[in-house]
């Protein structure tokens, strides 16, 4: 019997499934796909699928194998971005920062510093002076000690010629920072350059980000930026997860106490007013900064710096969740 006679003993939902259906001798075998079922709906296509070809004129014996669902293209890694209107508002050590409290809490995270302008992820993650291996083509991410794979601009270049970079050249370093050896990496923090240029385009353009957090301060002249970056991510249709306050209360090293030097709650405002999540704020501390010149992100830690930053990732991590459908938690 031929494979279309063989179809039409079939029930149309299992005959839509079949790949192949043969017969040799008296041993009839039928070959179906099996993709969209669960153990449940597969043991019942089986036992469906044998019942009907039993009995077929000349069959002694039916054999169904089930296909397994083609194993997906491997996805790469998920790209977060972390850009800011403007330069020194925080925007890499809240990076840094993101990173390794991504990892503690057990996600496979890698960082790409683009920052042409000033890549301080080196120092940040304690990773200066290292060179990155290639392997054939591409590069191999530097494992910093945090458990955060990275590659920055400043493991290419020499300190303070990163500068000369802009444009193509930056462009072309930047795709080989991404397109590198991340292996099973889910995540990958992309710390792009300070503002909305074409630099910042092009990056864009080229790898595009599943997500953007926006890093600010709370003056109104940094919030003014912080929505032209807003609006740089909406413009390349790169949903924006949330705004996140950065240098927010000044915690006094002395005495504890917090105060506001440059007010409060204007990103939170801010946020409400565009509709963008608020992730978060994180205090202007002597410690973070020491810290962070040090090499110790104090995410890394278990003092009161780690907390802020804990809970901004812990909310970048519920996007994640809700982004690949899986529960939170
Ligand atoms: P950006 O990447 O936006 O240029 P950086 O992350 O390099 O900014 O931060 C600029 C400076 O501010 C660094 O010296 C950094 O240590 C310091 N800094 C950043 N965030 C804080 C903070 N919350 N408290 C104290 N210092 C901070």
């Amino acid at each position: 019997m031929d494979q279309e006679a063989l179809k039409s003993r079939l029930p149309s939902d299992i005959a839509a499934r079949v790949r192949s259906l043969k017969q040799s001798g008296t041993t009839l075998t039928a070959i179906l796909d099996a993709s969209g079922l669960d153990a449940a709906g597969r043991t019942d296509l089986e036992r469906d699928a044998t019942n009907a070809l039993n009995g077929t004129a000349g069959v002694s014996e039916v054999r169904v194998a089930l296909m397994a669902d083609k194993p997906a293209a491997p996805a790469g890694p998920v790209i977060v971005a972390v850009g800011s209107g403007k330069g020194g508002v925080g925007k890499s050590t809240l990076t840094a920062n993101l990173a390794v409290a991504l990892a503690r809490s057990g996600r496979k995270v890698g960082l790409v510093d683009a920052d042409v302008y000033g890549p301080s992820q080196p120092m940040l993650l304690d990773t200066e002076g290292q060179r990155p291996l290639a392997e054939g083509d591409k590069l191999v991410p530097i494992m910093s000690r945090f458990g955060v794979p990275m590659l920055s601009m400043g493991h290419l270049v020499e300190a303070g010629k990163a500068l000369a970079w802009r444009g193509p050249m930056a462009s072309g370093a930047f795709g080989q920072l991404v397109d590198a050896v991340w292996g099973d990496i889910e995540v990958l923090l992309l710390d792009l350059p300070p503002g909305t240029g074409d630099v910042q385009i092009t990056m864009l353009q080229k790898h595009k980000p599943a997500g953007a957090v926006i890093v600010s301060t709370p003056q109104d002249l940094a919030l003014i930026d912080a929505q032209r970056a807003a609006e740089l991510f909406a413009k390349g249709n790169v949903p924006i997860i949330g705004l996140v306050e950065n240098m927010a209360g000044y915690i006094c090293p002395h005495c504890g106490e917090e105060s506001d030097p440059f007010g409060r709650g204007g990103v939170e405002a801010a946020a409400a007013q565009a509709g963008i999540p608020f992730l978060g704020r994180i205090p202007l501390s002597l410690s973070v900064r020491e810290a962070s010149d040090a090499g110790e992100p104090p995410a890394a830690g278990e003092g009161e710096g780690a907390a802020a930053f804990v809970a901004v990732a812990d909310q970048v991590g519920q996007w994640l969740d809700r982004r690949s459908g899986s529960p939170a938690g």
